[in-house]
């Protein structure tokens, strides 16, 4: 290590959405002057501001107008009258769509500080769509039993994003844009810091800090059709496994009913809070057979199974039947304009449909990730079942798993999943800080550790047939067809096998671009490394959970199974022998919240 290449701060946060930016701006409120973000994007291009539909709170100011019924018209609650929303009904629906898997004192926590969040993203100058007397527009989100998801026309994630970010700078943190962490740095159980590249020029940086957060974000790209953006690798959950830290419910990845048919790209699921509907090839709005209460608007698991059995039994459409119909056209215009601008320009740009005039075709579409790097509501990372906190290192949002989502998240509540235990993280880090907390000594040099691995990268076997491109390729093609919506134990023992063979072909996969500076190739290739990491995890733990909960769905085993599976996975490295899975009690309230059957 040479002085100039090593940065030190106070708080260190990898990830500039809203998990990462919130952390910094909380951080820095509570007075901690010293905090870097790094962000192997420019932050303003994280995936949060690609969200589209709305952000969780009972603000209770919109329901159902009368005789209007659960896909009706909406109307404003004048002030004063009988409240509908509460936060124990935000916690309620919650519990029941994470499939009883999420802890209830991380849910009770979060629903209940929802309207703080709110209030002070609105009062940072957020451009949330209005009632006519001015308050927060809410609009209905499936699984949620009123009206909640507060919204800004589609582009919600893009105006939350730019309110943080900019109040970020204002307040001082200083960002590394395009810089690319690479490992993290856990000695004796203690965070001391992170390896990074400043992908410009190709330099390594060990990065010391006294507190280290991760936020950063999902790993959809370990499937083939995803909502997620080409950066969701999951390097976060990746790097901290590597680390020591072990993986929490990995198996419990969503699939959003609404991907463009054939790309993947999201039409925001409130297309059908809106009011649209679901149809298959003969015109039937058919979750009248699976959800006859919500119908389009039950949680996205059921509602994704319910697509995929139409397809699988014939009444698909599309070139190959793979998809059904979103239907907008009785919506009409002005509403689709004001309300859905950015859908309708998806659907036109990337298939060539007026969603005003014709229906567009969808397919079910991984989108979240439920599991990640366990922590507790403060953000406080954890090293075992018991709760033992990795010292100095915190994570939040989709990165992290709390767990707020259990097996099935609820639209709208990851937005606010991931600014809630970022704020939450930013001030536990602030008062880590104050109270002492010391810049560690690092033992050995990771940087030359990582110098190592990307030369070994880039001089793969003269002759090498092996692609990168192609080895990822052939991942997420299995993690789609045999650890996708549907699952069984062939399939996946398939799949682990396909991961493994994989694991093992890669290190004879070619880097072409043998440069320094803005290697994207190489980038792609680490990123790559890091999808065939946790792929491997995702499936031994959805294997090995002999049941079938929220988003982890098996045909082999049909039935949530609450006398054996009512626990959480952790999932631990182990050397070269694939990871070891133990197990973590999940926090009910036995009195008030008991485990039911799901019903909707
Ligand atoms: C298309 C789409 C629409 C969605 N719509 C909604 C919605 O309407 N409502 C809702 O509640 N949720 C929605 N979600 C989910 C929600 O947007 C995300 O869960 C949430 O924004 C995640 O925020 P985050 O801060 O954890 O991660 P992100 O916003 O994904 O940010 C991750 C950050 O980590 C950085 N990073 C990652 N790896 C590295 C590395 N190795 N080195 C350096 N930096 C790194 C990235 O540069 C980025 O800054 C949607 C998701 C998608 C994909």
């Amino acid at each position: 290590m040479t002085d100039s290449t090593i940065i030190t701060h106070d708080v260190l946060v990898v990830g500039a959405g809203l998990a990462g930016s919130w952390a910094a701006l909380a951080a820095g409120k509570e007075g901690v002057t010293d905090i870097g973000v790094l962000s192997k994007l420019h932050p303003l291009r994280s995936h949060s501001g690609a969200a589209q539909g709305g952000i969780a709170a009972a603000l209770n100011n919109v329901r159902p107008a009368a005789g209007g019924g659960p896909r009706g018209p909406l109307e404003a609650i004048p002030p004063g009258d009988e409240p509908i929303d509460s936060w124990e009904l935000h916690m309620f629906d919650t519990i029941k769509g994470s499939d009883w898997l999420g802890d209830q004192d991380a849910i009770e926590i979060m629903v209940k500080e929802a309207p703080e969040v709110i209030y002070e993203y609105e009062h940072m100058g957020c451009v949330f769509s209005r009632l006519p007397d001015g308050r927060i527009a809410q609009r209905r989100f499936g699984g949620h039993s009123t009206p909640r998801a507060n919204y800004a026309a589609d582009y919600t994630g893009h105006v939350l994003l730019h309110t943080i970010y900019e109040q970020a700078l204002r307040h001082g943190v200083k960002y590394y844009p395009e810089w690319y962490c690479l490992d993290l740095i856990i000695e004796d159980n203690v965070c001391r810091g992170v390896v990074a590249m400043d992908i410009i020029s190709g330099k390594l940086y060990t990065m010391r800090a006294k507190a280290v957060m991760f936020g950063t974000g999902g790993y959809g790209r370990a499937w083939k059709i995803t909502s997620n953006a080409t950066a969701n690798t999951g390097d976060g959950v990746a790097i901290a496994y590597n680390a020591g830290v072990p993986l929490m419910d990995m198996e419990f990845v969503q699939f959003h009913p609404t991907g463009l048919y054939g790309k993947g790209i999201l039409m925001s699921e409130a297309c059908r809070g809106e009011g649209g509907y679901l149809r298959n090839s003969d015109g039937d709005r058919f979750m009248e057979k699976y959800a006859s209460g919500l119908m389009e608007l039950a949680p996205r698991d059921l509602v994704s199974r319910s697509e995929q059995i139409e397809i699988n039994e014939g009444r698909g459409v599309g070139p190959d039947k793979g998809g059904v119909y979103l239907d907008l056209t009785h919506l009409g215009a002005e509403k689709i304009m004001s309300r859905l601008p950015q859908v309708r320009e998806l659907a036109h740009e990337f298939l060539g449909v007026d969603i005003i005039h014709d229906q567009v075709p969808i397919q079910p579409t991984a989108h979240y990730s439920m599991g990640g790097i366990p922590a507790n509501a403060d953000g406080q990372v954890i090293a075992d079942a018991d709760g033992t906190p990795v010292v100095g290192f915190y994570a939040a949002g989709e990165c992290a798993c709390v767990s707020v989502h259990g097996a099935n998240r609820l639209g709208t509540n990851s937005l606010l999943d991931a600014s809630l235990f970022g704020r939450r993280a930013g001030k536990a880090m602030a008062a880590f800080i104050k109270g002492g907390a010391k810049l560690h000594p690092i033992s050995g040099d990771p940087a030359r550790q990582q110098e190592a691995r990307i030369q070994r990268l880039m001089s793969a076997p003269a002759g090498s047939k092996e692609s990168v491109a192609q080895i990822g390729a052939e991942l997420k093609e299995a993690m789609t067809n045999d650890c996708g919506v549907f699952r069984t134990g062939q399939q996946m023992t398939q799949a682990l096998q396909k991961v493994k063979d994989l694991q093992e072909r890669f290190p004879q996969a070619q880097v072409m671009d043998k440069s320094r500076r803005f290697n994207t190739d190489l980038l792609g290739a680490i990123e790559t490394e890091h999808l065939l990491t946790f792929a491997e995890v995702v499936v031994v733990s959805a294997l090995n959970r002999e049941e079938s909960r929220g988003a982890h769905s098996r045909t082999d085993f049909t039935k949530r199974d609450d006398a054996n599976w009512l626990k959480h996975t952790l999932a631990f490295k182990n050397g070269g022998d694939g990871p070891r899975l133990g197990y973590k009690s999940v926090n009910i309230d036995w009195e008030k919240y008991p485990p039911q059957e799901r019903k909707y």
